[in-house]
């Protein structure tokens, strides 16, 4: 396999690849290794002054384009994504701990999901409302909201980063992108690739640092217009909590607990097959992941042993290494709050199937985990696990399973199997939240919603309906009689 040299990161700011203005970087660790692979420039307050003037001066630029010309350079970036998918691949692997395959698939998802939405910039239509007077044109038009503030987690590095820059911008709006600390490269060579392409200096703008910090200078700031973030729902409230009081619209993507329903008329096989592979995809560490996995009582026993089975032959390993499929947790931190969980959900009765420790002293390796039988008060059955951690319980009928599916103020992703039409349509209807996909795995595609209800946050990332948050309505009346 080829190698190649991990970067040491620095800002974008006004087209400029830089240090921070005080000098001060941040380590990276390997996740793999424990070691410290390269650092990260940190923003401070001079940083972020620079970043938002050129935001400022970037939005007047971009603004002013066509959205036939800003579609040209969207789509040229997503080409040099798809260039440099090996090297930014390898880089997100090593940074973030994933298998290079996941590594290399959300590289070429990412310039997908530019392409999209450089298709939706030149659709983002007005329209011509009747007047009530001879001679008037009455037109609503679309515009962009302005700078936007974008602050996005570890997990999917350059995922996260792509469905908010490329929104934005498809929209007219430049942006000023806060990046993970814990994985910064491979977001940066995303924005490099929009750089390269073409985008004006100012247009998109990249920092690091410490979060809070940031986010407490750039949400109340007269020059951002729309904040977006990706992350827990602690930290979501209080954000949409700050933004709002500052009358800042935010679009907020956080934590769920995602419900997995099988029914006794599904094909089982199909269930463990893509309910496991959905489970320990980048091990676990996924908003959408499935986590409560409730089996009406006649598949019980078969679920279980296929999806032991299952979780039991995963390949766990450097991400880097052939045939790995699940690399190490991203921080090492993610190993305590996995173990509290574990040992709180076993002291209250749950039979720990297989799994429930870390893997070897080097790296944040952990194992594959089935829990079975898991009372309701346990904590893993009200708090996001975010590892390779599956709950199974059984249930009895239909409206058992969606009182469940409902119990928790969660409302991202949920899932069925289910045999039945009328079923199907019930699932769909009742279950609280943004999305639920049923006998496959539908979710995160660009064209489709993506998004939550309840806790889980507000506001949709893919589909038509993604590009909107980054619009203002207006109306233009004019009188052509004068
Ligand atoms: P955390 O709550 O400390 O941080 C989550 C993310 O928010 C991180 O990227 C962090 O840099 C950022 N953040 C934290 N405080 C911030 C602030 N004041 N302003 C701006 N950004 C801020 O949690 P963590 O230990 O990094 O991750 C663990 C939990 O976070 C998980 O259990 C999961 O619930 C959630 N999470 C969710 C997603 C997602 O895709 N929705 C991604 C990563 C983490």
């Amino acid at each position: 396999m080829t190698s190649f040299s991990y970067p040491d990161t620095q800002l974008l700011i006004d087209g400029v690849w830089r240090a921070g203005a005080e000098g001060k970087t941040i380590p990276v660790i390997d996740p793999a290794t424990g070691e410290t692979i390269g650092t990260v420039a940190h923003a401070t307050g001079p940083d972020l002054d620079a970043a938002l003037a050129a935001a400022e001066r970037g939005f007047r630029t971009w603004s002013a384009m066509s959205a036939f010309e800003r579609s040209k350079i969207m789509r040229k970036a997503a080409e040099l994504l798809r260039e440099r998918r090996d090297r930014i691949a390898w880089t997100m692997t090593r940074e973030q701990g994933k298998p290079l395959a996941e590594a290399t698939m959300e590289t070429l998802g990412g310039a997908d999901t530019i392409d999209w939405f450089a298709e939706e910039a030149r659709r983002t239509y007005g329209r011509l409302i009747p007047a009530r007077a001879a001679g008037v044109t009455q037109l609503a038009v679309k515009r962009p909201i302005g700078p936007v503030a974008a602050f996005t987690p570890w997990n999917f590095p350059i995922n996260q980063v792509v469905r908010k820059l490329s929104a934005a911008l498809a929209a007219g709006c430049s942006i000023i992108v806060k990046a993970p600390e814990e994985t910064p490269a491979s977001p940066s060579e995303l924005i490099r690739a929009f750089a390269d392409a073409g985008v004006p200096a100012g247009v998109i703008n990249l920092v690091y640092g410490v979060p809070a910090e940031i986010s407490e200078y750039l949400v109340p700031h007269p020059v951002i217009r729309k904040i977006s973030f990706t992350g827990s729902t602690p930290v979501g409230k209080h954000l949409a909590s700050l933004a709002g009081r500052h009358m800042k619209p935010a679009t907020m993507e956080l934590g769920g607990h995602a419900p997995a329903i099988v029914f006794d008329d599904a094909d089982l096989g199909a269930a463990v097959k893509v309910l496991s592979a959905s489970k320990f995809r980048n091990a676990g560490q996924v908003c959408v992941s499935p986590t409560r996995f409730l089996v009406q009582n006649g598949s019980f026993d078969g679920f279980v042993s296929g999806f032991t089975a299952a979780a039991r032959a995963i390949k766990v390993g450097n991400g880097l290494e052939e045939g790995v499929q699940m690399g190490p947790l991203a921080n090492e931190r993610r190993i305590p709050a996995l173990e509290a969980l574990i040992g709180d959900a076993v002291d209250r009765g749950a039979t720990l199937v297989t799994g429930g420790r870390r893997i070897g002293n080097k790296g944040n390796f952990f194992e594959p985990t089935v829990l079975t039988n898991v009372p309701t008060d346990a904590r893993v059955m009200n708090e996001e696990p975010f590892g390779p951690l599956a709950i199974i319980n059984r249930f009895d009928g239909l409206e058992d399973a969606i009182e469940e599916a409902n119990r928790l103020p969660f409302g991202l992703a949920s899932y069925a199997f289910a045999g039945s039409a009328a079923v199907s349509e019930e699932l769909g209807r009742r279950i609280e939240a943004g999305m639920t996909t049923i006998n496959h795995n539908g979710l995160a595609l660009p064209e489709v919603p993506f998004g939550g209800m309840k806790d889980s946050g507000y506001g949709s990332e893919g589909g038509a309906e993604a590009i909107e948050p980054y619009l203002v309505s207006k109306l233009v009346s004019t009188m052509h009689r004068l």
